[in-house]
């Protein structure tokens, strides 16, 4: 056969076999736009609000269970139109991840499924009409409704952080707290180093994981990217602090692998302070319960979070601490139809060993295990089999902490190890877990850049 022709067939196998390819990655919607009804004319409509880890887990193994049946319609209303993958939101201050890889677009997944989705958010329900109404005054009805609005940074009621720390309860959080690091090197080198220790001083308040992270990742910013571009500020003028409260960080974890975590922090130069509980916070300092102070003009909240506020507004049965409570079915009480889950929620652990598991944890793990039994749950109510009805039992699989891109402290199924492999499994698992596959790429080769090139350390200022 002729070179020529060889190549040519080599070159429409290629085609053929690319075309495929994107295809499958690209999967249809469930209905193409004229077959769709309305989700208003299904005759069983259910609204899940939220779409964060547990409203998408319910919606996608709703739709998953349904996809035979043309009766149900599910749709899901958010504040935002993405999913904010959380595990992934502290890499994107050392710009080990970028921005738009953690934010998932919700609604091509959710049309894929055959969900509809509306951006919208939900200011109040009318339980007798069963009709969630958005910010707006759009109207939503439904059969059943799942809440999961999950929840947002508590700072219990201590003087000073509202007005002075950032916070980390979002992509645009974690952007702001990247810029306001490359922001304090930029000044600092206008004047000449002139400028007070506070200025150059991060201090991240909890110790819990969000904490940890977070001050691991301003020191990999501040180590692996800026450190060379800026020659004229000296290292050890630019401090990262991590407070806690407590006698020790990671307090969910076993003492071996917290004793590694600071180990780690402490070769990557961050400052762990134990017993360093926030009594105040003003511009240019944290001021602690024991009368020491902490100069920084940089204080970034991460210790506590309490569920969305929202839920005051909704005339539910809530505990303040916890959230909307529901019984091990995830069904709110006197509110037919009415289920919540995740952050939002008061989940009771039906295998608690002790009083302090009486609730699930507000994890992203807890969270889909809850939405997938919910999906189940809501779907028997539709359907009249309340002897179906599974009571929800939270398995957990376990915690892993990434500091910075070369180590990690995991425990997996009571299996406890930290380091670089530690480092490999914790990608692999939030690679795997990454509901869009073009952000699986696009992760995956930024990790594999990260190896050859320094992260690039620009400051987008999005106020101009
Ligand atoms: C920085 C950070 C890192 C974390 N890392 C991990 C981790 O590694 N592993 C882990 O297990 N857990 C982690 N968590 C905890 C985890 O993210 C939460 O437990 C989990 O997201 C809870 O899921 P959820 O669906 O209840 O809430 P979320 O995922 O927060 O979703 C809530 C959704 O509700 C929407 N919403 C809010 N208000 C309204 C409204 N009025 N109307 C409509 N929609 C609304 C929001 O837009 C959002 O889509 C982390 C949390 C943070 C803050």
């Amino acid at each position: 056969m002729k070179r020529w022709v060889k190549g040519g067939l080599a070159a429409g196998g290629a085609a053929v076999a690319a075309g495929a390819l994107r295809r499958y990655l690209n999967p249809e919607p469930r209905y193409s736009p004229w077959e769709k009804r309305p989700y208003g004319e299904f005759e069983k409509k259910v609204l899940v609000v939220g779409g964060g880890f547990g409203g998408y887990a319910v919606t996608e193994k709703l739709t998953e269970m349904t996809r035979a049946r043309d009766d149900v319609g599910v749709m899901m209303i958010s504040r935002e139109n993405f999913f904010t993958f959380w595990p992934m939101v502290a890499g994107t201050i050392s710009s080990d991840i970028d921005t738009l890889n953690v934010a998932q677009p919700l609604r091509r997944a959710l049309i894929t499924a055959g969900a509809s989705f509306r951006r919208a958010a939900l200011r109040h329900i009318d339980y007798e009409r069963r009709v969630a109404v958005a910010e707006g005054g759009k109207e939503f009805s439904y059969e059943h409704l799942v809440l999961a609005v999950g929840a947002q940074p508590n700072f219990f009621g201590i003087e000073g952080v509202a007005e002075h720390c950032l916070t980390m309860k979002g992509i645009a959080d974690a952007e702001r707290i990247r810029n306001r690091v490359i922001e304090r090197f930029e000044d600092a080198t206008l004047a000449d180093g002139d400028v007070p220790a506070s200025s150059l001083t991060f201090a991240v308040i909890g110790g819990g994981s969000t904490g940890v992270e977070t001050a691991a990742e301003i020191d990999a910013l501040i180590t692996d990217a800026l450190a060379p571009d800026y020659p004229g500020i000296r290292r050890d003028r630019v401090k990262v602090i991590l407070l806690t409260r407590g006698k020790e960080i990671l307090p969910e974890l076993d003492p071996a692998l917290r004793r590694a975590a600071r180990a780690r922090l402490a070769a990557r130069n961050v400052e762990v302070l134990t017993n360093a509980a926030a009594e105040r916070v003003e511009a240019d300092r944290v001021i602690l319960k024991d009368g020491r102070e902490i100069e920084t003009e940089n204080a970034i909240w991460t210790a506590g979070g309490r569920p969305n506020e929202l839920l005051k507004d909704l005339d539910l049965p809530l505990t303040e601490r916890d959230g909307v409570i529901v019984d091990e079915y995830l069904r709110v009480a006197d509110r037919p139809g009415l289920w919540s889950l995740g952050d939002c929620a008061a989940v009771p652990n039906v295998l608690a060993e002790n009083e302090k598991e009486r609730y699930v944890p507000p994890t992203a793990q807890a969270a889909v295990q809850e939405g997938y039994v919910a999906a189940e749950n809501v779907l028997a109510s539709l359907d009249g089999r309340e002897e179906d009805l599974k009571p929800f039992e939270y398995r957990p699989m376990g915690h892993l902490v990434e500091l910075g891109s070369e180590f990690a402290v995991n425990e997996v199924l009571g299996v406890r190890f930290s380091g670089l492999l530690a480092a490999l499994v914790w990608r692999a698992t939030y690679l795997y877990k990454l509901e869009s596959p073009r952000g699986k790429a696009q992760v995956a080769t930024d990790w594999i850049l990260g190896l050859f090139f320094r992260p690039a350390a620009a400051e987008i200022r999005r106020d101009g």
